[in-house]
């Protein structure tokens, strides 16, 4: 049994996903409302035996480690490494080589610097100052535990005698994640000072690192200090608040990127809660492979000025890559949106909801830029903006700019097109060859399409096999080889059928549907449950005799398949007929096939 087997036995898929979402029973199902679509009654059903769940809403299903890549974001691996976790199992590949184990040991002294610091906000009388700046930006004591806010002393050395002195972690290890700073002298000192602590937490919500916001203004320090990068912080991945609210954002399905932690905050605050913070950086590659699996679209919140354009621009650009729609969420007035926030909650919601495409928000840009009326104008705004749309590959939304920028510059949109199209040209010259491979490939891409929509229909045969194997699986544990016995000889259409037909008789002992399913390939486990799981035939079976039913119907295959073959020999007699003259082979297989005739008809 593979390792990836072996974790998905040991893991309970009702007991994970009932630990996420509330599940009832219903029937042998546990169902619940689905989490991947918006719905008022349950059609979100998880099966125990089987270890699947399906949703009879929107179509999606699973297994319990796509259920932990798809609600929580992780990755295969991730999912995989944390039911192995839950069930004790040491994953070969991933046995633990000294850096897991440092990397380990630097999450755990940032797990416990994270509650110290909030210890000192929430709890301790040193905290006051910065629980009174917090009241002053109309930070929420349920945000201050949502994001886990801390406070850090003034001292040189709170954190390093709480961690160092008291606890007993080695200097080196608080120097590794980022926590304390060696001095010229080779003194240490705490990193963060006096200032207001946000954990910056990975995707699975790991505390990785810190920033913190100085509170006393006169202080000439920066505003905000971030942990350096190590082996754990990349700021390059890092999406403040993405962790905190990754189920609003889920279900949103779409996310509103602002600048900083305080954004964040007051928006969630202002009942937005799909938002994160790039911590005032561009937003990278990086983030958007992170934000596509869980988003389609991403609201960039920006400024009008020359910065939000360049912002706007290198967003398109690490974008590029998937299928994440951009937008532009336009602020007036140079606010942020905490700012805005605190003047009206409500401006910040029709921000968001007035968002833009990311490509108007340029044209608007840059005719903002330059002055439209003039011709030199016109070519500075083409020259800005024809790199823009030659990155445009749909030809319907091409022309949709096209035209918003012809008529706002008051000529015709061939024109605009022109332009477009010579830069496109000029850019093409020295890349034929790559884009020759790249139309090859699209070609057959095409054909595959194809070929996937030429789907053939259910034939009434597979559709009474299916029938078939659904009571085979329903009927009681007991009662299952048994009834496998009386198949023996008959061979199914149904792709996959045989397959669990030859398993089932070779299967040894009290028959178990989990862990008989656990041992079939993954793509003959999807099958099964998609049979086991037919909604029509579900609702049907309550009122059934199923042993009843199973005799007549497989009396009826048996028939058919009869049928079918009697059909199959009289026609190859049919052909041996027409032949004039016969070889003496051709004449012994006649009777080969009417000896069969005869014993079919019986
Ligand atoms: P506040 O509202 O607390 O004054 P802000 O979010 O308005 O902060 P900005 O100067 O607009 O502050 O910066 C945007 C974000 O960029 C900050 O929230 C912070 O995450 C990050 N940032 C700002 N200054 C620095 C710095 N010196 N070093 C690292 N990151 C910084
Ligand atoms: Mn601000």
């Amino acid at each position: 049994m593979s390792q990836i087997q072996e974790v998905k036995e040991a893991s309970d898929i009702v007991e994970i996903i009932g630990s996420r979402i509330s599940l009832q029973r219903a029937g042998s199902y546990m169902r619940g409302l689905c989490p991947f679509h918006g719905e008022k009654s349950p059609s979100f059903f998880v099966d125990e035996s089987l270890q699947r769940y399906k949703c009879f809403g929107c179509g999606e299903s699973g297994d319990v480690l796509t259920f932990l890549e798809k609600y929580d974001g992780m990755t295969f691996a991730e999912a995989l490494e944390e039911l192995a976790n839950r069930a004790g199992i040491t994953l070969q590949k991933f046995t633990k080589t000294t850096d897991d184990l440092h990397r380990e040991k630097i999450l755990e002294v940032l797990s416990l610097a994270k509650q110290y610091y909030h210890y000192l906000l929430t709890d301790h009388k040193v905290g006051a100052v910065a629980r009174e700046y917090l009241k002053n930006r109309n930070v929420t004591n349920e945000s201050i535990k949502i994001f886990q806010m801390g406070y850090a002393l003034t001292s040189w050395d709170g954190l390093i005698n709480f961690l160092h002195k008291k606890k007993k972690y080695d200097l080196n290890l608080l120097i590794d994640a980022g926590l304390i700073i060696k001095g010229k002298t080779g003194r240490y000192y705490d990193r963060f000072r006096s200032r207001i602590i946000f954990p910056l937490n990975d995707h699975r919500g790991r505390t990785v690192g810190f920033s913190g916001r100085v509170i006393d203004g006169d202080e000439k320090d920066a505003k905000y200090i971030n942990s350096p990068e190590t082996v754990l912080y990349h700021k390059s991945k890092m999406l403040f608040g993405f962790s905190e609210l990754y189920q609003e954002i889920r279900k949103a399905k779409e996310v509103v990127v602002v600048e900083g932690e305080f954004d964040v905050i007051s928006s969630t605050q202002a009942h937005m809660n799909s938002v994160v913070a790039i911590k005032g950086s561009a937003l990278t590659a990086e983030h958007a492979k992170l934000l596509k699996r869980t988003v389609d679209k991403v609201l960039l919140s920006l400024d009008t000025d020359d910065a939000g354009v360049q912002a706007t621009k290198k967003a398109i650009t690490a974008l590029k890559e998937t299928n994440l729609e951009l937008r532009a969420v336009v602020i007036p007035d140079g606010k942020d949106p905490d700012e805005l926030i605190k003047s009206d909650p409500k401006k910040w919601r029709d921000a968001v909801k007035a968002s833009i495409p990311a490509h108007e928000f340029l044209i608007k840009a840059s005719l903002m830029q330059h002055d439209k009326t003039k011709p030199e104008g016109k070519r500075a705004i083409m020259k800005e903006l024809s790199p823009l749309f030659a990155q445009i590959e749909h030809a319907v939304e091409l022309e949709h700019y096209v035209k918003l920028l012809a008529s706002e510059l008051g000529v015709k949109p061939e024109s605009v097109k022109e332009d477009v199209d010579n830069y496109k040209n000029k850019e093409a010259f020295g890349k034929i060859s790559k884009e020759k491979s790249a139309q090859e490939k699209s070609s057959q891409e095409k054909e595959s399409e194809a070929r996937e929509n030429n789907a053939p229909t259910i034939d009434p045969r597979e559709k009474l096999e299916k029938y078939i194997l659904f009571l085979l699986f329903h009927s009681d544990k007991t009662k299952i080889l048994r009834k496998v016995e009386s198949l023996t000889h008959v061979s199914f259409l149904l792709s996959g059928a045989n397959f669990v037909l030859k398993e089932l008789v070779n299967f040894s002992g009290l028959f178990d549907l989990k862990s008989f399913a656990a041992k079939l390939p993954e793509d003959i486990q999807v099958k099964l449950f998609d049979i086991y799981s037919d909604q029509i035939l579900l609702k049907g079976l309550d009122s059934l005799d199923i042993d009843k039913e199973w005799l007549t119907l497989v009396k009826k295959l048996k028939t058919i398949i009869v049928k079918d073959e009697l059909l199959k020999i009289t026609k190859e007699l049919r052909e041996l007929d027409d032949k004039l003259e016969k070889t003496d082979e051709e004449t012994e297989r006649q009777n080969i096939l009417l000896k069969k005739i005869v014993k079919l008809r019986n």
